[in-house]
């Protein structure tokens, strides 16, 4: 008889952003007209000088392992980043590079959590953020939000949510899925309850470069010195210079924290690939503008898609700020008949929206949302026009 494996392992549930993107290029192989906003990741190439400095790596016989939390090269160019970005100091002992922001994130949560402590986080949230909570024994406190809050919570819901057992919260900004952003004065209450209750931050920072309408962006470690001291700060390389594939991204934390984190990797995945880390450092030190440029393709297609959807009855969506995401809601047609099919959450709606409309969301069931579907706008104007037509049509017969 064979045994089970882990009860952790058992309740852990597939990233629903990844399966709607696979069954997505699935369909696109097959040969079906469909559109897709379901995974989050430009649809811009590599800007040209990153993809050079990966190519001579790999000339260059740059093909053997590095140091585990990333090579002195890489680390001193993310520090001169976030100089540069958010006017953060760290020392390149506090950088710890990773596969990609996501496995960074994951990291960070293990080495702060033992079994049963407890992790703060906003719903909406990334799907991925549950399970990795779930994955490394935690247990996830969720604090609900709504458009009617631009689905951000307040520094007095989070002190009434901590525990004994809290250990830490994690905060999305800008979020993914909603495309909200903090203020200053937001995040310094936030921050000023973290201090006082001794509470640890994981600050995802990814979509920091993506900030539409001129605002600026807040890192949640320029808050003070105490609040730098609790935030490990998760950033990378995949949103902001168009380089998902490369997998790499980063944590800057205090040096025990590093450290630790470093371990962590130096045990699990080795280091990421010596050619992506190369590549990186060209992205962080070299020259910026292609990043100016991508963003502001994505402010005109987020101007377009929010107007366009608005119009339409039936959904309905709030202007979001930053990142590359728009939340559809659909209270609604919530509870009524589509397609002689009931609706009876976002899964229902977007099941039947690939299937008789031919397009591709994301349901934001799994993101603690389960009455909004997410549209990804990482996507060609065309293709977004495509969309919403669909969409039209898919409402009105
Ligand atoms: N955090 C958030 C909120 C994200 O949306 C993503 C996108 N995958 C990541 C982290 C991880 O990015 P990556 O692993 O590609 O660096
Ligand atoms: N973060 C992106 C998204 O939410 C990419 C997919 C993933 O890593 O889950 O769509």
């Amino acid at each position: 008889m064979m045994k089970n494996p882990s009860r952790i392992a058992s309740n852990v549930v597939a990233s629903t952003t990844l399966a709607i993107d696979s069954l997505f290029k699935q369909m696109k192989a097959d040969g079906i007209n469909v559109v897709g906003f379901g995974a989050g990741e430009p649809d811009f190439n590599t800007p040209d000088n990153i993809k050079a400095a990966g190519i001579k790596a790999i000339e260059d016989n740059l093909t053997t392992y590095t140091p585990a939390s990333g090579t002195v090269e890489l680390k001193e160019a993310i520090v001169k980043r976030v100089k540069e970005d958010f006017d953060l100091d760290y020392k390149t002992s506090q950088v710890v590079v990773a596969s990609g922001a996501k496995h960074n994130v994951f990291v960070a949560i293990s080495v702060l959590c033992d079994h049963g402590d407890e992790v703060i986080l906003p719903a909406p949230y990334w799907v991925s953020y549950i399970e990795m909570i779930k994955m490394a024994g935690g247990v996830p406190v969720v604090l609900k939000t709504d458009e009617d809050t631009d689905f951000k919570i307040t520094a007095q819901q989070l002190e009434a949510a901590i525990t004994d057992k809290t250990k830490c919260m994690i905060l999305n900004n800008p979020s993914n899925p909603t495309g909200m952003v903090y203020s200053k004065e937001e995040l310094q209450a936030i921050a000023d309850v973290c201090v006082k209750h001794g509470i640890y931050v994981i600050a995802d920072e990814i979509y920091s470069c993506l900030l539409y309408d001129n605002i600026e962006f807040t890192s949640f470690a320029s808050l003070g010195d105490e609040v730098k001291e609790l935030t490990i700060l998760i950033n990378g390389a995949s949103k902001a210079y168009a380089m998902t594939g490369w997998r790499i991204g980063y944590a800057l934390a205090n040096e025990k924290l590093a450290k630790m984190m470093g371990n962590y990797l130096s045990h699990s995945t080795g280091a990421p690939a010596t050619f992506a880390q190369k590549g990186a450092a060209e992205a962080f030190a070299g020259p910026q503008d292609s990043r100016e440029i991508m963003r502001q393709a994505f402010e005109e297609r987020r101007n377009y898609i929010v107007e366009r959807m608005n119009s339409i009855e039936g959904v309905s969506c709030i202007m979001p700020q930053g990142a590359f995401y728009v939340m559809m809601n659909l209270k609604q047609l919530i509870g009524k008949e589509l397609h002689g099919v009931m609706i009876n959450d976002a899964d229902d709606f977007a099941d039947l929206f690939l299937k008789k409309g031919m397009v591709a969301t994301v349901p934001c069931t799994g993101f603690g949302a389960p009455e909004y579907c997410r549209w990804s706008y990482a996507t060609s104007m065309e293709n977004i026009k495509e969309g919403l037509n669909r969409l039209e049509k898919f409402l009105a017969e």
